[in-house]
């Protein structure tokens, strides 16, 4: 059977790291594309996924038989905490029409993106796939993390009422080329970079905000790509699955910050504004399924994956997100 495998918000982040996995890897190999597929990245500018008829019209020209929902308004936390009510209404919508459009086209299969976001703000660590709803998100990011949350809800009664085949991916920060680096509005590896670069470039100093001390999990974009085209191949459960590193592979943003200065040969004065705050310390993410089901997944160095990144950046800048 001809396989034609839609990805969602194919131009962003994610999206774009998929793109370069297909593209790379041998043909017929384990995260390669197979002979008889063929892979669509959809932007926005395809169709506006907040609207139904657009995107039924995205699902008739394209005919999916699998789908990758990676599409998503994403913002960092000064977007989400001004914003609650449209991140919350946009990603509702996007969400409710792709699953919905899913199920009246018979997708085979469809896999949407969550993210540890969603995860209580009172909980206890390591956060696992079982504690999604067991109390309310920060209210920070309370509009996106409801929204994304609906997605599991949703999955679940689709599956119960109409059989589908429909899942979730929880991934923890992602990186790599291709990211958001507006320094308004970007996660912390992209707005380090940037403002690393500018420092170089202008000859001012780095100033890192915080103590350096949080720890992260942070997943190179490449390698989620593989665990998303490992679900599509070998995942078929409702039940959302966490893609990250190990615990024991945390990061603190002071070895996030060496990494970028040492890749972008940054040779000018860096130093920690500790009257800024840190946020939590750490807020670590299980991904014993992950390794139970899949065997064993190497992922990349986080050294190695910041120095494709950087460079990236660096090559791109005209271009990149800024
Ligand atoms: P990006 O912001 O890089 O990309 C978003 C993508 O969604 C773009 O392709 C964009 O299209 C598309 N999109 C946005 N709004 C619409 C719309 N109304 N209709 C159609 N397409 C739309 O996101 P990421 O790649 O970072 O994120 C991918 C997924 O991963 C998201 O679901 C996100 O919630 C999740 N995630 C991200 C994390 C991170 O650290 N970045 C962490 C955990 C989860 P266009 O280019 O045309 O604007």
């Amino acid at each position: 059977m001809a396989t034609v495998v839609l990805v969602t918000g194919g131009t962003g982040l994610v999206g774009k790291a998929l793109e370069h996995i297909i593209e790379t890897e041998p043909v017929g190999s384990k995260y390669g594309k197979r002979p008889n597929e063929t892979w669509i990245f959809a932007s926005s500018a395809d169709g506006d996924l907040r609207d139904p008829a657009q995107t039924n019209k995205l699902y008739e020209k394209y005919k999916p038989t699998h789908v990758i929902h990676l599409a998503a308004l994403v913002g960092g936390l000064f977007k989400n905490m001004k914003y609650k009510l449209t991140f919350l209404r946009d990603n509702i919508l996007i969400n409710d029409n792709v699953l919905h459009a899913s199920y009246t086209h018979k997708t085979v299969k469809l896999i949407s993106c969550l993210s540890t976001c969603v995860f209580p703000d009172k909980v206890e660590y390591p956060l696992d796939e079982n504690k999604v709803h067991s109390g309310p998100p920060h209210e920070s990011n309370f509009g996106y993390a409801h929204a994304k949350r609906m997605v599991d809800v949703q999955n679940h009664a689709y599956k119960e009422e109409f059989g589908c085949n429909f899942t979730s991916a929880i991934p923890t920060n992602i990186f790599g080329p291709h990211d958001n680096y507006d320094l308004e509005d970007a996660h912390v590896i992209p707005a380090l970079v940037h403002k690393c670069y500018l420092a170089k470039k202008n000859g001012t100093p780095f100033i890192v905000s915080g103590t350096g001390k949080p720890l992260r999990q942070f997943i190179f974009s490449r390698d989620l790509a593989k665990l998303f085209v490992w679900m599509l191949r070998e995942y078929d459960d409702v039940e959302p699955i966490i893609l990250s590193v190990g615990e024991d592979e945390e990061v603190s943003i002071k070895e996030v910050t060496d990494a970028i200065v040492k890749a972008m040969a940054f040779e000018g004065h860096y130093s920690f504004d500790t009257t800024k705050a840190d946020g939590q310390f750490r807020k670590p993410a299980s991904n014993k399924k992950l390794i139970e089901r899949m065997g064993s997944f190497q992922f990349t160095p986080f050294e190695q994956a910041l120095d494709i990144s950087v460079k990236w950046f660096v090559e791109n800048y005209d271009t990149a997100r800024t």
